[in-house]
């Protein structure tokens, strides 16, 4: 701890420890030892002194041997340059500061019998001090500490500088569900006062509680959280490192300190840090930054007051909860599979026509501040009906522990979050994402904003495990979109060529993914190192740590077990797992083949092959393309006679990347059997084209590959490639 602070810490405490002696000496005298003291109507006696020491104190005489142990704890006092290496001497004056405090607020409940509304929750027209809570408070709402209705409290020390930032201040710290425990006075200031002024309404239904005007009235935040471990995490009164503990990790709570920090405050502070409560100042206070008791930081000072609740909140490690999702549209799984058709398109996204492309991304923590939506370009309100917008979503995620593994995971998942608002639908992922808003949404009032509140409120609610602060970045200007979109792609490739090594041999686990359920009922994915998912957004490794982050999640292993067949990959493992979960639908897969018990297909893979019988090869064609293909069909026909989870032979769906995998199609003779690709995904794939067909000794296969620029339909391709040469047609037939 910083020098500075633990002898101002040290300081502090004498001071309080010197008035409760004063004050003890003088109610022995006027009341007898036998007088009784305490907080009103409750089992606990002083809360904190009985939940540290087990000593349950309920009369004057009592507190003598309480002072004494004070005296022990607080160390001589030390002068300000004088160094102390270790917390432990702030910490035990911090602890003996609490023990004093109260000591000094049951006697005033003695002295000053109407400084305290006492029974109340709420506050009067006169006053507005609540004090400690009695038994029946504490329980209604100590409960929600523990059920996870409140994750916790801020202390507020001080007051704002203005009645309108308290007011804000406290609106922020109530939509994090936190209660705020209100004490002590800064220039003549309160906070619970200034919320009163601003309009505000306090007391323990709003969960805005003004315990006491002074500082000493922290104990009864304290003491609530000492409290709640004994009432109900079964925490006996006196196994003070149990209690410590115990609200360290359960009870997210935190000091804010506002206004000068007076050594009477830094005793508090230091008090707090105990229970591993940090403090966060709004003035240039020494920091103690390095991590010891406390989850992150224990002192971090000088924040500004449009930060603070968000900087408290990262510093104590609480998870961000958001109970609805702020859209004018209702919202649930109700409404993912509904669709949105012509006449009622008020705008449309991607879909082939204009970009669309979906990125998450990590950041580091302080360039990112949670729950941020910004919409740059042209919204909904800006466009007719009926139109048509570019559109890049960037979400941009920080967390301490999150990792750029966990990126593609959240993205994923970007299609039925988004999905679930009534009268949106959306398609696809990465850059083949396709979103569409309907005419009654628009009339509610949806706006591209909402997009961005639903991917902030759903990734803290399905994922806030993994990371702490998402903001979101939407554009629809076509210059901008195209500068995400390279920026997106280059990121997709990255993580595709994570992969580029590792086989299917090499592992004994595959995974499944049964995400597409939701749209595919029997469909289920197994996704090996060389079989990526259809839909290109999940691999091996994105599967693995999806399964890690979540395992009673979409991607479970799956044992591969004995090979049955080499050729085609089938192993008895996936065969039963695929039958179990597609509800006993699918017997039998082969990972590398479309002619043999292919894998099914839900709706959103990124290519469709489809076996050219004239040709005695393949084709494959992504969304992105529109015209008809060879085989006869557009993909969207092809997307909706093989996309419903059944099994097609001659047909499968996969990703782009997986056409340059070694596996793919192998058991139908690989890429050698690729006779036709539209042009555009030859290009996207060319380096990768060119590394595999050298490995497999046709340099120049790619040339031989025709597209829509030399053949429209089979007949054309057989002719280009008879003409080239093309490989396949020496091989054996493959139908
Ligand atoms: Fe999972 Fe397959 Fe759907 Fe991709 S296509 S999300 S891998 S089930
Ligand atoms: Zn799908």
């Amino acid at each position: 701890m910083s020098k500075i602070i633990a002898s101002a810490a040290i300081r502090g405490a004498h001071k309080i420890y010197n008035r409760a002696e004063e004050m003890y000496k003088m109610a022995l005298e006027k009341y007898g030892p036998d007088q009784e003291v305490g907080f009103p109507n409750t089992a606990y006696y002083l809360p904190i002194i009985y939940a540290i020491t087990g000593i349950g104190v309920s009369k004057i005489g009592e507190m003598g041997k309480i002072l004494e142990i004070c005296r022990k704890l607080i160390p001589p006092p030390v002068k300000e340059r004088t160094h102390l290496p270790y917390l432990a001497p702030a910490l035990d004056a911090g602890m003996a500061t609490f023990f004093a405090e109260e000591i000094i607020e049951s006697i005033r409940y003695l002295e000053e019998p109407n400084l305290y509304l006492a029974n109340s929750e709420d506050v009067t027209e006169t006053n507005i001090w609540l004090g400690a809570a009695n038994d029946l408070i504490f329980r209604k709402r100590g409960v929600e500490f523990v059920d996870g209705t409140a994750p916790g409290f801020a202390a507020i020390v001080g007051a704002a500088p203005d009645p309108q930032t308290a007011a804000k201040i406290a609106l922020e710290l109530q939509e994090k569900n936190l209660y705020v425990f209100m004490c002590a006075e800064h220039e003549g200031k309160r906070f619970a006062e200034q919320l009163i002024e601003s309009g505000t309404q306090i007391g323990w239904p709003t969960r805005l509680v003004s315990f006491g005007p002074d500082i000493s009235a922290a104990v009864f935040a304290i003491g609530f959280a000492c409290r709640v471990a004994m009432a109900f995490g079964g925490v006996k009164p006196g196994d003070f490192r149990k209690n410590l503990i115990y609200n360290k990790d359960r009870t997210y709570a935190f000091v804010l300190a506002m206004g000068t920090v007076t050594d009477e405050w830094y005793a508090n502070a230091a008090g707090a840090i105990n229970w591993g409560f940090p403090t966060i100042a709004d003035t240039p206070i020494p920091q103690v930054l390095p991590t010891g008791i406390c989850t992150y930081e224990h002192v971090v000072s000088n924040v500004p007051h449009d930060h603070i609740t968000q900087k408290a909140v990262e510093v104590r490690g609480l998870k961000v909860q958001v109970s609805k999702v702020p859209v004018p549209v209702a919202y649930g799984p109700a409404f993912e599979g509904e669709r949105v058709r012509g006449e009622d398109i008020y705008v449309e996204m991607g879909g082939g026509k204009t970009i669309a492309v979906e990125w998450t991304t990590s950041k580091r923590m302080e360039e990112v501040e949670d729950g941020r939506v910004e919409v740059i370009g042209k919204d909904v309100t800006d466009v007719p009906p009926g139109s048509r917008l570019h559109f890049a979503m960037v979400a941009e995620v920080a967390g301490r522990n999150f990792q750029e593994d966990f990126e593609p995971i959240l993205e994923r998942q970007n299609h039925h979050l988004i999905n679930q608002a009534q009268g949106v639908m959306h398609i696809g992922q990465r850059d083949i994402a396709w979103i569409r808003i309907s005419k009654q949404a628009v009339e509610k009032g949806f706006k591209l904003e909402h997009i961005g509140k639903i991917i902030h409120a759903k990734y803290h609610q399905d994922f806030g495990a993994i990371f702490d602060k998402v903001q979101v970045k939407i554009y629809t200007d076509e210059e901008k979109v195209r500068e995400i979109l390279e920026k997106a792609r280059a990121s997709y490739e990255h993580r595709d060529n994570r992969i580029e090594g590792m086989t299917d041999e090499g592992v004994d686990v595959f995974y499944s993914c049964v995400l597409c359920q939701s749209f595919a009922p029997n469909h289920v994915c197994i996704v090996s190192p060389e079989r990526t998912g259809l839909c290109g957004a999940y691999n091996w490794l994105d599967c693995k740590a999806s399964y890690e982050i979540n395992p009673e999640g979409p991607n479970q292993p799956v044992q591969k077990g004995e090979c049955i067949d080499e050729k085609y990959g089938q192993f008895k493992g996936c065969n039963d797992f695929v039958f179990k979960a597609s509800r006993q639908k699918i017997s039998s897969v082969s990972f590398y083949s479309l002619m043999v018990d292919p894998m099914t297909t839900c709706g959103c893979c990124e290519c469709i092959a489809a076996v050219l019988p004239m040709c005695n090869g393949i084709m494959t064609v992504d969304r992105d393309y529109l015209d008809i293909t060879p085989c006869g069909m557009k993909f969207t026909t092809l997307a909706g006679s093989v996309g419903g989870g059944a099994q097609t032979p001659g047909f499968v769906g996969h990703s782009k990347y997986n056409i340059t995998q070694r596996k793919y199609l192998k058991g139908d003779g690989g890429l050698l059997r690729m006779v036709w690709m539209p042009k555009r995904l030859k290009e996207e794939l060319a380096d990768r084209l060119k590394k595999r067909a050298e490995e497999l000794g046709i340099p120049d296969l790619i040339d031989k590959i025709a597209d829509e620029t030399v053949a429209k339909t089979e007949e054309e391709v057989l002719a280009y490639i008879t003409e080239k040469g093309h490989p396949c047609l020496t091989m054996e037939p493959i139908i």
